[in-house]
């Protein structure tokens, strides 16, 4: 069968992950979670004490781009690749919602974004590749074959990730996950570079009323009549 590259974007928490993941398993292509490299950056501003409540010192950020490494280790127990930042796994950490309330300020500034796009770019050159995202049908591959936009209510999208939360024994109040989810749905729609906009040749799936089983049918069908 032939090769393709598979972009999925979408407002956050619409599940696109666990699509992609889905897709990739089946097809035996290569999964990529873009939000885990933004996620990784700001976990590293955080550390370094360049980001609070108070301030954000872009400039020292920008600064240490070049020591920043990020890489994805396949982990054959969970079934898809874990973030590694500077050579240790962050996937746990990256998913906090100190992470979250930061992440979107991190993904507005256009060197951390002209990194990470250059490298995801790099991991696609091959095909047989999903990638999830905001911009990968837009900017990282505009000629991927198949684009898939995804949206839900953010009542919805909040109700999903508080529940995900709460079952990794986050104590955290609902109105918070969607206080968190509408602000990053506002920077990701406004910011100057790379806005969060459906590409004009994407499929908009609206997954509030579906199933994760009818929406992986609906888009392996898509795929199988490319
Ligand atoms: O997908 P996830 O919710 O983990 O992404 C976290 C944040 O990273 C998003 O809210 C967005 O601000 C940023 N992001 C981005 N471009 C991408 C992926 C994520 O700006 N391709």
């Amino acid at each position: 069968m032939k090769k393709i590259t598979i972009a999925i974007d979408g407002f956050s928490s619409t599940g696109k992950s666990t699509l992609a993941k889905q897709l990739a398993k089946h097809l035996g292509y290569v999964f990529v979670d873009t939000g885990a490299m933004y996620r990784a950056v700001t976990l590293y501003a955080i550390q370094n004490n360049y980001i609070n409540l108070e301030y954000f010192d872009t400039e020292s950020l920008k600064a240490d781009l070049t020591k920043i490494k990020l890489e994805f280790q396949f982990n054959p127990e969970l079934g898809f690749a874990e973030m590694y930042l500077n050579n240790k796994n962050v996937e746990k950490e990256i998913r906090t919602i100190e992470v979250s309330n930061f992440v979107s300020k991190v993904a507005e500034i256009s060197q951390v974004r002209a990194k990470l796009v250059e490298q995801q770019k790099e991991m696609g050159k091959n095909k047989a590749i999903v990638m999830d995202g905001r911009d990968i049908g837009t900017v990282v591959f505009p000629d991927a074959e198949l684009k898939i936009f995804m949206t839900a209510s953010a009542q919805t999208r909040a109700q999903r990730r508080f529940d995900e939360m709460v079952s990794k024994g986050e104590s955290i109040s609902f109105e918070e996950v969607l206080k968190n989810v509408q602000e990053r749905d506002y920077i990701d729609t406004h910011r100057e570079d790379s806005p969060l906009v459906m590409a004009h040749n994407a499929i908009e799936i609206d997954n509030s009323n579906i199933t994760r089983e009818e929406q992986f049918q609906i888009v392996l069908d898509l795929v199988n009549n490319i």
